[in-house]
């Protein structure tokens, strides 16, 4: 029974929140009485797999996480369907949309973020929708049901994986994006064009370099419009043009706030009785979109809340995939050299589809981009993460890991010629030359 026990109040039953107060529980599973508020009405389920449930490959209950009977079971209160409007930190209160409140003595906000809208007209339309929880998933795959033309606009790993899933479920697509090249935020342009061209050949129309001026449609959106006045027929528009941090309880009540709610690196804002995990947050300047660096902002948040005052964040090498059946994406890391002191080791096999990239500084990893044989991904993010010096198999690198290890084994053997492969998609077979 909670009966005397301080009280844990989460705001945000998602992925960081969530996945905080199981690192508590491992922990110390009696500590708090515990309480979490959700808008979202299902209990905690797996975003990332929203692309996958999109496309058909899995039904919303294979990606639930916790489900309600996690919560029974725990004895964590679920307030569900519920949304927190505001914190009053005098009386250590969370005010709630049905005008309810929850007392706390720990607050721990975990609220995401939410898409960015781009500053343009028809944004309200009914058939405008964003990608970012199921209620955007269901009203995506009832508008396929239905209608035939999609309109994605934004072409980073969100726009491709809605742009491939509603592929997958019938509708005729076509992606606008500002950027000449796709996931420019991740791939260099060898691997984006390698990966525009496959997608292209999947029957997506891409509009790329191309500026939307705004949704047009009375009563509905009808089509999307673009600067140079070309106009896109759609039934559906899907937004993913970024993301923001869901900073405005914790500005409201006064946290300090940046872009996203600052923490320290025990995952305190700066009242030392809220914490802040996930998207929401912002760490020595950065903000967060993936999921590799909130395990560990979740990790140390739990042992904080558990009362190890030992355990520190340090943000860990992130590195993202596309998660589209049969098209192999990884990127970790830089993207290409920052100066002439940094080393770019490159294959490139344009006609196999193949795409290698290892970024060295002072022979270490410091960047990946692979497109096609993704395997050797971890690998570099290891070797990053371990900031290991990699001179002794610096010439077999980009190769892969069986072929560094080979080098290690019979250092004598004669080593492969070193390698600087320039990236040019139109090529077809292995591009190398010598450095
Ligand atoms: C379609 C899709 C695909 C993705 N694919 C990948 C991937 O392949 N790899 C990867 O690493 N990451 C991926 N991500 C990103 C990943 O899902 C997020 O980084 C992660 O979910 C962030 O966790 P979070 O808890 O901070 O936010 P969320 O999981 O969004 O949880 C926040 C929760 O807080 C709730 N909330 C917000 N405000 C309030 C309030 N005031 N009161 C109550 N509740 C509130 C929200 O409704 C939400 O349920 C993907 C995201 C999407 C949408």
């Amino acid at each position: 029974m909670s009966m005397g026990r301080p009280r844990l109040v989460v705001v945000g039953n998602g992925m960081a929140g969530m996945r905080a107060v199981e690192e508590l529980m491992a922990r110390d599973p009696d500590r708090y009485a515990i309480t979490v508020i959700g808008a979202e009405p299902q209990p905690n389920y797996n975003r990332i797999q929203l692309s996958a449930v999109l496309a058909g490959d899995k039904a919303l209950d294979d990606i639930v996480i916790n489900g309600w009977d996690w919560y029974d079971a725990h004895g964590v209160r679920l307030i569900a369907g519920n949304r927190a409007v505001a914190i009053d930190r005098e009386a250590r209160q969370v005010a709630l949309g049905d005008g309810t409140r929850v007392a706390y003595d720990k607050l721990l906000l975990a609220t995401g973020s939410k898409p960015v809208a781009p500053p343009i007209a028809g944004l309200g339309l009914p058939n405008v929708r964003a990608f970012r929880d199921i209620a955007d998933v269901e009203a995506m795959i009832a508008a396929s049901q239905n209608t035939r033309r999609a309109v994605v606009i934004g072409g980073g790993l969100l726009g491709l994986e809605a742009a491939w899933g509603l592929k997958r479920r019938g509708m005729v697509v076509s992606l606008i994006h500002l950027m000449p090249t796709l996931m420019e935020r991740q791939l260099d342009g060898a691997a984006a064009a390698l990966l525009h061209r496959d997608l292209d050949a999947r029957g997506i129309a891409f509009y790329t370099n191309s500026q939307t001026e705004e949704i047009a449609g009375a009563g509905r959106a009808e089509a999307v419009v673009l600067a140079d006045g070309r106009r896109i027929p759609a039934d559906l528009v899907v937004l993913a043009v970024g993301i923001r941090p869901n900073i405005d309880l914790a500005r409201d009540a006064s946290l300090d706030v940046n872009r996203g709610i600052l923490v320290g690196d025990d995952m305190a804002t700066s009242d030392p009785d809220i914490y802040a995990v996930g998207e929401c947050i912002e760490h020595n300047g950065q903000t967060f979109g993936l999921l590799a660096p909130i395990w560990d902002q979740a990790k140390v948040c739990g042992a904080r809340l558990a009362g190890d005052a030992g355990v520190v964040y340090v943000p860990p090498p992130v590195f993202t995939s596309l998660k589209i059946t049969g098209i192999d994406v990884f990127s970790a890391g830089a993207l290409a050299a920052a100066d002439d002191a940094d080393e770019e080791l490159t294959l490139h096999d344009a006609g196999r589809g193949l795409y290698k990239k290892v970024i060295l500084r002072n022979g270490k990893v410091v960047g990946s981009v692979l497109y096609g044989d993704v395997a050797d991904g971890p690998w570099y993010v290891e070797l990053m993460r371990e900031q290991a010096d990699v001179s002794a198999f610096r010439d077999q690198i980009a190769f892969g890991r069986a072929f560094a290890e080979a080098a290690i084994a019979s250092p004598q053997a004669e080593p492969a010629p070193p390698i600087a492969v320039e990236a040019d998609p139109a090529a077809t077979g292995l591009q190398c030359r010598a450095a």
